[in-house]
C-alpha cells in the first residue's frame, strides 16, 4: 500500500481552518466554510441555516433521496402475482406506497431513484454536492438508511471489482477528491470504523476496539484520536484499504456471532487543502498586530466527510429479543432513534439537538452542524411483504425532509372550496336569469306597443292610398277641362288643392314613420332571436353547474366516509397497538378474514359514537348504496369501497343487506365491472358470506354464478382471493351442498388454483375442507349416501397433493378434508387408489396438531378398506 499509517489527532502546529475570503467568483455564491477555531460551533448549528442554501435555493435542509431496489430473483418468483408496494414518479419526485389493494398515499422527496437508476446518477444527485463543499473546506456527510438487503452497502460501499460502473459512493467520492486536490500540498486521509452496540471499532487496525469520541470543548470539533488514520494518494490504495476494512469487518463480526446489518460503518475521509498565499489570504494563526509585516504563511483548509452505512432499520422495530439480541437491540436503537431525534431536531429548527444521545449522533455532530450538508439516501425493497419495514423507512425520510404529505387533505380541502365557488356562481347564474327574464318581458311590452302604433300606421297608409285616388280623380278632371273644373267654384278648387298638399305631406311622414319602424322592428327581431339563444346557454350551463355541484356532493360525501373510514382505521390501529404493547408495528392487513377479527368495533365507551356509527348518520347507508349505481365509474369504486368497509364490521352486515346492499354487490360482479370494483366488491361478498342467513340470501340471488363466473376470469390474485374466500364461506353450509355443486362452485374453486398464489390455494382449501366437514356431516345424519361431489367433481388429486404444502393454511385445510373425506367408506377406494392413504399415514404420525393426528388415526382405524389396505401394505398404525 503507498500510503503511509499514523495515529489520528491534530498534528502540532497544524494550521487550522479559516475564513474564506477567497477573491474567486464561485465561493460567493456558496457558503461560509466552518470555523473550526474562534467562534464555537453554536447550538443552532443544527439550525436550518446549517446546510446552507443548496443549490435549488432550499436552505439547510438535509437533502433526501429515496432509491428503490429491483426485484430480487427470490421475489420475482414469491411476489410474481403482486404489484410492487411503491410505485415510482420520478419526474415529480413522489412516491406512491400501496397501502392496501385500493388505496395509495403519495409522498415527495428531493430525488427519487427508481429501480433502473444507475449507481454514477444516484452519486450524482446524492453525494456529490456534498463532496463538492468538502472540497471547498465544509464537513459534509452521506448516510444511507433502510432495511437490510434494500441496497444501503450497494449504494454507499460497493467497490464494483468485476463491474466498474456499479461502484459505489465511497469509490465515486474518493476519485472526485483525488482529482480535485494536488497531492504535493494537500492531503487526504482516512479513517474507516464499525459502530457496533455503542463501541467503535476500527475497521483498519481490529485490536483497536474501544475507540473514544473526544470533542474540543471550545470548538465542539470531534476526533478520534485513537483511529488509524490512513494517507490516500490514489485510487488503488483507496479501494485495498476499503476492502481490507471489509474483511475485518467480516472477521470482527464472526467473532462478535453478529452481522454487519448490525452494526454501522463509517468511513472518515479528512481533506485538508492548502489554499495558496494570495494578497487577500492572510492566517488564523497569525496575530492581528503582525499580519501586515510577516511574510504570508500558507494556509490549510480541513474539511471531513462522512460517510456512513447504517445499520439495517428494522432493529429499531424489534422488540422481545432475548439476553444478548435484547441489549444488541436496545443499542442500535440507540443510535438509530437517537440519529432520527437529531434529524428531526435539525428539520424542524429546535434549539435543541440530542448529539450527545449515542455515539453515531456524537460522532456526527460536526458533520451535521455549522455550514455542513448532510445527505440522507433511504433504500427500500419492491416486495409488498415488507410494507411495514419501507413505510416506516419512508416516515424517517420523509420527517428527515420535514414536509408535511397532506396530499390527499388538500385535495379534500379542493373539493369543498370548489364546490363552495360553483354555489356561489351558480346563484348569480341564477340572478342573471332573473334579471333577463325581466327584460325579456319589458321588451314584449314594448313590442306590443309598437304593434299597435303599426296598426294605426297602416290604418293611415290605407286613408292615404284612397286620398291619392281622390287626388288622382282631381288631376284628371283638371287635365280635361283646362284647369277649369265644371260646376265648381275656383274656391273650391283652392281647398280640394290644400287639402291635397296636406295629404301629401301626411303621406310622406307616414310612409317615413312606417319604414323607421321596420328597421326597428327588424333589430328587435334579431335582438330576440340573440337573447333567445342567450337564454339558452345560460340554461345549459346551469344544468352543468348543478351536474358538476351533485358531482361534488357525491365526492364529498365519498370523502367524507373516508375520513371517517380513516379515523376507524387509525383507532383499530390505536388499539392493536395497545394491545401488543408496543408503537410501531402497523398491522396494516387487509384479509377480510382479519377485518373481521379486527373488527370488536363496539361503543367506545366513554360515552363517544363509535366512527362507524357516525358514518352511518352521517351519510346514510341508502345514501352509499346508490352511488354504487352512479353513472360515474370513479365514485362507484369509491362506494364499493366504502361498502366494503362497513359490511368488514360484523355489526353493519345486516343493515347492509336489509337496505339491498347484498344485491347490489352480486349485480356489480355481474356487471363485468373493473377489477378494482370487482375485487373489492368480492371482499364485500366474502365478508357477508360469514353469515348463515346471508348464505342462502347469496344463493338465491345467483350469487354462485356470479362468482363462478368471476372466478373464472378473473386474472388479479386478490381478486380470487376473495372470490375463493366467498365460495369457501358457502361451502360450509350444510343446506347449500347440492345447489353450490349443481352451479358450478366446486368447479369454480378447483379453477382457481391455477394462479398458484398460496393466499387464493388457502382459500381454495378452506372451501373444499368446509365441504367435506358438511359433507360427512350430513352424511352421518343419513341425509346423504353416494361418493363425495368432491371427488366427483374431480378434487382428490389437488386434496392429496397438497396435503404437505409448505404453506401452514394450505396444508392443514387440505389434511383436514382428507380426514373428513375419509370417514365415509364410499370414498374409500377412490382415496386408496388416488394415493391418500399415504397422506392419510402420514398425517396420523406426524401432523404438528394433535386432534388432526387422532382424527385421522381414527379414520384410518375404523375403515375396513383402509385397515384391509394396510395389512396389505404392511404399514402400522
Ligand atoms: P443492505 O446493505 O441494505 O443490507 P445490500 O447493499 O447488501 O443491502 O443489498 C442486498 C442485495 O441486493 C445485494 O446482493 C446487492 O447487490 C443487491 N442490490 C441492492 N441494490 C441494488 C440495485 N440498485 N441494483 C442491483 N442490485 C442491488
Ligand atoms: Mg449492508
Amino acid at each position: 500500500m503507498a500510503s503511509s499509517t499514523y495515529r489520528n489527532g491534530t498534528p502540532k502546529g497544524a494550521s487550522k481552518p479559516i475564513a474564506s475570503n477567497l477573491k474567486s467568483s464561485s465561493f460567493k455564491s456558496r457558503i461560509h466554510p466552518s470555523h473550526s477555531s474562534g467562534a464555537v460551533l453554536r447550538r443552532n448549528s443544527f439550525s436550518p441555516n446549517a446546510n446552507a442554501v443548496g443549490d435549488d435555493g432550499v436552505p439547510g435542509r438535509v437533502r433526501v433521496a429515496v432509491r428503490l431496489r429491483p426485484r430480487n430473483a427470490e421475489e420475482l418468483v414469491a411476489d410474481a402475482d403482486f404489484a410492487d408496494c411503491v410505485e415510482l414518479q420520478p419526474e415529480l419526485k413522489r412516491l406512491k406506497l400501496r397501502k392496501n389493494n385500493w388505496d395509495s398515499d403519495t409522498y415527495e422527496f428531493d430525488e427519487v431513484l427508481t429501480e433502473f437508476a444507475s449507481q454514477k446518477r444516484v452519486y450524482e444527485v446524492v453525494a456529490k454536492p456534498v463532496v463538492e463543499s468538502v472540497l471547498d473546506g465544509y464537513n459534509g456527510t452521506v448516510m444511507a438508511y433502510g432495511q437490510t438487503g434494500t441496497g444501503k452497502t450497494f449504494t454507499v460501499g460497493y467497490l464494483g471489482d468485476d463491474d466498474t460502473s456499479a461502484r459505489g459512493i465511497m469509490v465515486r467520492a474518493m476519485e472526485d477528491i483525488l482529482a480535485d486536490v494536488s497531492l504535493e500540498s494537500d492531503s487526504i486521509s482516512v479513517s474507516y470504523l464499525q459502530l457496533y452496540m455503542e463501541s467503535i471499532q476500527d475497521l483498519l487496525d481490529p485490536a483497536n476496539d474501544n475507540i473514544a469520541i473526544v470533542e474540543d470543548p471550545k470548538t465542539g470539533d470531534v476526533s478520534l484520536p485513537g483511529a488509524t488514520l490512513v494517507e490516500i494518494r490514489d485510487r488503488h490504495s483507496f479501494v485495498e484499504l476499503l476492502r481490507l476494512g471489509e474483511a475485518h469487518r467480516i472477521a470482527a463480526n464472526t467473532k462478535l456471532n453478529t452481522e454487519s446489518s448490525r452494526s454501522h460503518a463509517i468511513l472518515m475521509v479528512h481533506v485538508r487543502r492548502s489554499v495558496g498565499g494570495g494578497e487577500d489570504t492572510f492566517s488564523s494563526e497569525i496575530d492581528s498586530s503582525s499580519h501586515l509585516v510577516k511574510p504570508v504563511k500558507p494556509l490549510v483548509r480541513k474539511s471531513k466527510l462522512v460517510l456512513v452505512d447504517l445499520a439495517g432499520s428494522e432493529r429499531v422495530h424489534k422488540s422481545g429479543s432475548e439476553g444478548h439480541m435484547l441489549e444488541e437491540a436496545k443499542s442500535i436503537n440507540l443510535s438509530l432513534s437517537a440519529l432520527g431525534k437529531c434529524i428531526n431536531a435539525l428539520a424542524e429548527n429546535s434549539a435543541h439537538v440530542p448529539v450527545r444521545d449515542s455515539k453515531l449522533t456524537r460522532l456526527l455532530k460536526d458533520s451535521f452542524g455549522g455550514t455542513a450538508r448532510t445527505s440522507l439516501i433511504i433504500t427500500i425493497g419492491p416486495s409488498p411483504r415488507h410494507r411495514g419495514e419501507t413505510t416506516s423507512t419512508i416516515l424517517f425520510g420523509q420527517r428527515a425532509m420535514k414536509v408535511e404529505n397532506m396530499l390527499k387533505i388538500k385535495e379534500e380541502f379542493d373539493y369543498k372550496s370548489l364546490s363552495r365557488k360553483l354555489e356561489i356562481q351558480v346563484d348569480k347564474l341564477i340572478a342573471e336569469n332573473e334579471r333577463q327574464q325581466k327584460a325579456f318581458d319589458d321588451e314584449k311590452e314594448r313590442l306590443k306597443c309598437q304593434m299597435e302604433y303599426v296598426e294605426s300606421v297602416k290604418k293611415l297608409e290605407e286613408k292615404m292610398v284612397t286620398n291619392q285616388k281622390k287626388h288622382d280623380h282631381y288631376d284628371f278632371i283638371k287635365d280635361k277641362c283646362n284647369g277649369e273644373v265644371p260646376g265648381t267654384t275656383s274656391e273650391e278648387v283652392d281647398e280640394i288643392k290644400k287639402l291635397l298638399q296636406n295629404e301629401t305631406q301626411l303621406r310622406k311622414t307616414a310612409e317615413e314613420e312606417v319604414n323607421k319602424l321596420k328597421s326597428q322592428l327588424e333589430n328587435f327581431m334579431l335582438s330576440m332571436a340573440g337573447g333567445d339563444t342567450e337564454i339558452v346557454k345560460l340554461h345549459r350551463i346551469l344544468e352543468d353547474e348543478a351536474h358538476n355541484k351533485k358531482k361534488l356532493e357525491e365526492e364529498i360525501l365519498i370523502l367524507q366516509s373516508q375520513l371517517l373510514q380513516l379515523t376507524l382505521e387509525a383507532e383499530q390501529t390505536r388499539r392493536h397497538l395497545v394491545r401488543v404493547g408496543y408503537g410501531n408495528g402497523f398491522a396494516g392487513s387487509d384479509s377480510f378474514v382479519s377485518q373481521i377479527r379486527h373488527s370488536q368495533f363496539k361503543d367506545a365507551g366513554n360515552g363517544q359514537k363509535a366512527p362507524m356509527a357516525t358514518l352511518f348518520e352521517q351519510v346514510g347507508l341508502q345514501k352509499i348504496l346508490t352511488l354504487l349505481e352512479s353513472e360515474d365509474a370513479n365514485t362507484r369504486i369509491h362506494a364499493v369501497k366504502v361498502v366494503a368497509n362497513l359490511a368488514a364490521e360484523e355489526a353493519n352486515q345486516e343493515k347492509i343487506v336489509e337496505a339491498g346492499g347484498l344485491t347490489s354487490l352480486l349485480m356489480l360482479l355481474g356487471r363485468f365491472e373493473d377489477e378494482t370494483v370487482r375485487r373489492v366488491a368480492a371482499g364485500a361478498i366474502a365478508n357477508l358470506a360469514m353469515n348463515e342467513a346471508n348464505q342462502e340470501l347469496i344463493m338465491t340471488q345467483g350469487g354462485i354464478s356470479l362468482l363462478s363466473m368471476t372466478a373464472g376470469d378473473a386474472e388479479d390474485p386478490q381478486t380470487l382471493r376473495m372470490v375463493a374466500g366467498a365460495i369457501a364461506n358457502l361451502c360450509g353450509n350444510d343446506k347449500l351442498q347440492m345447489k353450490l355443486r349443481s352451479d358450478g362452485g366446486i368447479k369454480a374453486l378447483l379453477g382457481m388454483v391455477r394462479c398458484g398464489h398460496p393466499d387464493v390455494l388457502s382459500q381454495v382449501a378452506r372451501g373444499i375442507a368446509n365441504f367435506a366437514k358438511c359433507e360427512s356431516r350430513t352424511s352421518m345424519q343419513g341425509m346423504k349416501g353416494g361418493r363425495s361431489l368432491l371427488i366427483e367433481d374431480g378434487a382428490l388429486p389437488w386434496i392429496v397433493q397438497n396435503a404437505n404444502n409448505e404453506a401452514a393454511p394450505i396444508r392443514r385445510h387440505s389434511e383436514l378434508a382428507l380426514c373428513h373425506l375419509a370417514q365415509h367408506e364410499v370414498n374409500a377406494k377412490d382415496m386408496v387408489s388416488g394415493g391418500a392413504l399415504w397422506e392419510l399415514v402420514r398425517i396420523s404420525r406426524d401432523c404438528s396438531r394433535d386432534d388432526i393426528r387422532s382424527l385421522a388415526r381414527r379414520t384410518l382405524n375404523s375403515s375396513p378398506t383402509f385397515r384391509s389396505e394396510m395389512r396389505r401394505l404392511r404399514i402400522e398404525c
